[in-house]
């Protein structure tokens, strides 16, 4: 149950840390990608731009470290799935922060709406513009939170409780997802609908940016909050899912 049969011995780089077990049965699975970041120290670091496996390889040495980060499943520019925390474990990939947590529990709902904490800033009561993406996205839902199961939200938890994390190794230069890369992303949504009978559909596969729109839907360009989902940027689920 706990280890996709799909992912060779050698992409599989597990986490040994002393992680969390399920408290709350799998139900959602979320989507991210690594950040340029990481790539960009791959490359400092001496790997080559079109080595796919050494920078896969190097980023999941990254989630399966020491630091407050982590993934179950990373997914490289080729295609190929890594494995780094076991499937029957909560990851750590999108957890709220305590100010963020207090946001998107509020009893006013839609109070998260007037905040942003753009990539590279901090948190500032300020919108982007009106979560316009959010929105078009998700109409009929209020909170990021309406997402969560009945049995996280009674806790106040996050979307790190009862779920799979995908990680996407970022592209070089903001290019798009290329079809090898989005081919092994529904490989791995497939396997492991298969190993958990959990089946991906538009109903439980959530970008982070739909999850956590404050702290992953905007960014600062010339010092103004500009709202663009980067976590991950560009990603149609309809089409990964169809
Ligand atoms: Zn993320």
């Amino acid at each position: 149950m706990a280890l996709l049969p799909e992912v060779p011995a050698e992409r599989r780089l597990l986490d040994t840390r002393d992680v969390s077990q399920r408290r709350v049965p799998l139900y959602l699975y979320v989507l991210h990608t690594t950040g340029a970041g990481i790539v960009q120290r791959a490359l400092d670091a001496g790997y080559r731009p079109d080595d796919a496996e050494g920078i896969a390889h190097f980023a999941a040495r990254f989630y399966a470290g020491d630091n407050e980060v982590s993934t179950h499943l990373l997914v490289d520019w080729a295609g190929h799935v890594w494995q780094i925390c076991r499937l029957d474990v909560d990851a750590w990939h999108s957890g709220y922060s305590p100010a963020m947590k207090a946001l998107y529990y509020s009893p006013r709902r839609t109070e998260w709406m007037e905040w942003s904490q753009p990539l590279n800033g901090s948190l500032v009561h300020q919108s982007a513009n009106d979560y316009t993406f959010w929105r078009a996205a998700h109409p009929g839902l209020s909170n990021p939170t309406e997402m969560l199961s009945a049995e996280v939200r009674a806790r106040h938890g996050s979307p790190n409780m009862g779920s799979i994390s995908i990680d996407l190794v970022a592209t070089i230069g903001g290019r798009p997802w290329s079809a090898a890369q989005l081919g092994g992303l529904r490989q791995a949504l497939t396997a492991c609908g298969r190993l958990t009978g959990v089946l991906p559909t538009l109903n439980n596969v959530r970008r982070h940016s739909d999850l956590d729109p404050v702290y992953r839907g905007s960014v600062l360009r010339s010092r103004q909050i500009v709202e663009f989902p980067w976590d991950p940027k560009d990603l149609d689920l309809g089409a990964v899912l169809s």
